[in-house]
Formats: structure tokens, C-alpha cells, sequence
């Protein structure tokens, strides 16, 4: 058969009447075939999300916070934040089923609200973002900033942050693009003003562009195996419109930037002025300004794509405690359980439980060591009790807590 003899097997049209023609093993399709059969993939897939919208159910702000009260602890104001937020970010997907175009609002286009949690290290940002995630049953997934890189340079593409979403939703497009995603550390991606004459600011003002485009809203092209792009490859196209972004950092050293701001303008306020006292109470968390963030290194339009930023406090050593025995999968529930499949009752005195989180507050990682700490005062308990206890109680106390953090210590020393 010549080359102009080739026919398209969907069409039946001749190379002559057409102008590619893709040749497969035992199958031809020519160009005009495949865009009617992308465009009907793509109706397909809109038809998809349009029922997935259509079909989600979107929580009432109250119970959101009552879910998230059931796994956080504390962060009250931050909660109620993230409820609203997350309400109307689902409430914004369903607008254009909800509005006919020509009610009253149905030109009014609603903007995507994406989030910015600060707070130190283990504070729960993460279980925040995660636990909403959950609530909505909505695919979820976490990036670390701090890995990825501008294109072309040695790291992550940011759109691989979008390939983990896409597998965690069992690679479907329109469950990923209804999903949460999570970037850590994003403090750390600051744009270092003293050195952006010297050298290309690969890790900071790079990484924000880059970062800006998928916040936004685009349509990514995400290789399906990660990694870098190249141009020969096919690409899974995510459309990142309606992904509500939370991110979250530290911050450190943004007190003094806006305390600073703050202070300047309310000298001579006098005392009453409660902007003022919250600052010297160092709750200035919650009066962090777009320009504060600029003047930390985030790029405005970063920024402004960030609009809802909410501050969570440091843990206190009573919150340390109710994360240990109140949320619904607490550590002291869970060693319990575990426990009482041996028909052993456990138990923690409250100055033990005290004592536990003072240990935690000294190293300053906030609820994430509070279990690392847990786990090694629990090794003996739970090495012995199910040969030695048959049956009966265990309580465990302020010295036994003392007596383990002795031996810890000691076995330190010896190894230093
Ligand atoms: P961050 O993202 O702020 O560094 P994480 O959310 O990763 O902190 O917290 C680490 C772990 O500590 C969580 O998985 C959770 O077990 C616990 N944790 C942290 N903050 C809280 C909190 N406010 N309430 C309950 N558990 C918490």
C-alpha cells in the first residue's frame, strides 16, 4: 500500500482527503478523528466533575469545627477560620450550578480563597489540613517547599506536587481537582533580598513563580512517572482552579516585623489600645498584614493569592496534655486499647501526664516529640505487661516518668 493509499480506520478517509495521520499497529487516525476524540474525552471528564460537584455535600462551617474539635486541639480562632474557608471554597465550586447566568449573581464570579497557616513546628497545621481534607472526603496531599525548584534546575518540579494529588485520588482528574493540597515550610522559599544582585535566586523567588502559576489556577501539564518534563513526553493535564492550596510556615522572625509595624503605629495609643496588648501578649499572630509577609520575602502576588492567613498560638503544656487523652485517637487511647486486648486497665496520673508534656515543651517541637517522648516511657510497659500482668491495672506515674527520663539520661552520657 503507498503512502497516499492509507486510510483512516475511523473515518475511511484517504491521506489525500486529510492531513496527519497517526499509524498505530493495525490502526490508523487521522488528526481530525483524534481531536473529536480528546474533545469527547474532555466532555466526558467535565460531565464527571459536574456530577462529583453536584454531589458533594458541603458541611456547615459548625461542623467543621465540631470535626476538626474532635482531632485538634485548641486553635479555636484558627478552626472557626478554616471552617468558613472551607465552606465557601466548596460552596464557590458549586456556584455555576447553583446561578442560572443570568440571576441575579450569576456574573458575579467568585475568587478561589487560598490558605495561609503560621505556626511553629508541630503545632498541627499539617493535622489541620489533613483532617479537613478528611471531613470533605477529598483527596489530599502534602509538599514540602523546601523540595521543590524553579524548572530546569537540580530538584522537584512544582507540578509533582499535583502528581501526588492526581495518585492519591486514584488517578482521577476530577477528584484531584477537587483535592486539598498542603505546602510546608513555605517561610523557608523567602526571597533573600541582601544576595538577588549576586546570584539567581534559585530556592526562593523562582520557586514562588513557579508555585504562583498552580495556586492561581492553571491547567498544569504533570508527567505522569514525575520527575522533570521533557518535550517528547505526554503530560496528564490538571486543572488547578478549584484546589484549595494551604500553606503553612513558621515564620520565624515575623513577630518582629510586625510587632514593629504595629508598634510604631499604636505609640501613643497608651495601654488600652488592644491591638497594642495583644502584641505585648505576644499574640500578634493574628494581626499579620499582606506587607508584613512581603517584607519577610513572600512575593506580593504570592500574597495576594494567600488572602485568608490565620495564626496558630504555641502549644501550652495543658494543650500538650488534652492532645494526650482527648482527641478520638489519642496516644493514651490507643496504648489503652492496646492494653486491654491483654485484659490490662491503663492509666496516667495527671502529674504524669504533666510532667510528659514539660518534657516536650523543652525541646520545642511542639505535639511531634510528645510521642517519640510517650512511646519510650511506655517501652517497658508494654515489654512486660502482656508475659507479666495477667489481668490487673497499671498506672503510670510522675516517677516512673522521672525513672525512665534518668535512665535516658544516663544512657546518653555513657555514649557520649
Ligand atoms: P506542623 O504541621 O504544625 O509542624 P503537625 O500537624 O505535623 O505539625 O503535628 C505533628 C503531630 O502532632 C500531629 O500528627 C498530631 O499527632 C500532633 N499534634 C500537633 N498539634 C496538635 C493539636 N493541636 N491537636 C492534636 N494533635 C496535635
Amino acid at each position: 500500500m503507498t503512502d497516499r493509499q492509507k486510510k483512516c480506520s475511523f473515518c475511511d478517509k484517504s491521506r489525500a482527503e486529510i492531513g496527519e495521520l497517526i499509524e498505530g499497529p493495525g490502526v490508523n487516525i487521522c488528526d481530525e478523528c483524534l481531536e473529536l476524540c480528546s474533545s469527547a474525552l474532555a466532555d466526558k471528564a467535565q460531565g464527571n466533575q459536574k456530577e462529583l460537584i453536584t454531589s458533594l455535600n458541603v458541611p456547615k462551617p459548625h461542623e467543621i469545627k465540631a470535626f476538626l474539635d474532635e482531632y485538634v486541639v485548641g486553635h479555636e480562632y484558627t478552626k472557626k477560620v478554616l471552617a468558613v474557608a472551607v465552606h465557601n471554597h466548596y460552596k464557590r465550586l458549586k456556584q455555576n450550578i447553583h446561578f442560572a447566568e443570568d440571576d441575579e449573581f450569576g456574573n458575579v464570579e467568585m475568587e478561589k480563597s487560598n490558605i495561609l497557616l503560621i505556626g511553629s513546628t508541630g503545632s498541627g497545621k499539617t493535622l489541620l489540613a489533613r483532617t479537613l481534607a478528611r471531613m470533605l472526603d477529598v483527596p489530599f496531599a502534602i509538599a514540602d517547599a523546601t523540595t521543590l525548584t524553579e524548572a530546569g534546575y537540580v530538584g522537584e518540579d512544582v507540578e509533582n506536587i499535583l502528581l501526588t494529588l492526581f495518585r492519591n485520588a486514584n488517578n482521577d482528574i476530577s477528584r484531584t481537582e477537587m483535592g486539598i493540597i498542603y505546602i510546608d515550610e513555605i517561610d523557608k522559599i523567602s526571597r533573600k533580598t541582601e544576595n538577588v544582585s549576586i546570584t539567581r535566586d534559585v530556592s526562593g523567588e523562582g520557586v514562588q513563580q513557579a508555585l504562583l502559576k498552580i495556586v492561581e489556577g492553571t491547567m498544569a501539564n504533570v508527567p505522569p512517572g514525575g520527575g522533570r518534563k521533557h518535550p517528547q513526553q505526554n503530560y496528564i493535564k490538571i486543572n488547578t482552579e478549584h484546589i484549595l492550596f494551604i500553606c503553612g510556615g513558621a515564620f520565624v522572625g515575623l513577630e518582629d516585623i510586625v510587632s514593629r509595624r504595629i508598634g510604631g503605629k499604636t505609640l501613643g495609643f497608651g495601654k488600652q489600645d488592644s491591638v497594642a496588648v495583644d502584641v505585648e501578649n505576644k499574640n500578634w499572630g493574628n494581626h499579620v498584614a499582606p506587607e508584613d509577609l512581603i517584607r519577610y520575602g513572600l512575593i506580593p502576588e504570592l500574597v495576594g493569592r494567600l488572602p485568608i492567613v490565620t495564626a496558630l498560638a504555641d502549644l501550652t503544656e495543658k494543650d500538650l496534655v488534652r492532645i494526650m487523652t482527648d482527641p478520638r485517637n489519642c496516644m493514651v487511647r490507643q496504648y489503652q486499647k492496646l492494653l486491654a486486648m491483654e485484659g490490662i486497665s491503663l492509666s496516667f496520673t495527671n502529674s504524669a501526664l504533666r510532667e510528659l508534656a514539660k518534657i516536650a515543651l523543652k525541646r520545642k517541637t511542639g505535639a511531634r516529640g510528645l510521642k517519640a517522648i510517650v512511646e519510650k516511657i511506655m517501652l517497658d510497659v508494654m515489654f512486660d505487661a502482656p508475659t507479666d500482668a495477667k489481668g490487673g491495672t497499671i498506672r503510670v506515674t510522675k516517677s516512673m516518668v522521672h525513672e525512665q527520663r534518668a535512665f535516658a539520661e544516663e544512657k546518653k552520657r555513657r555514649i557520649a
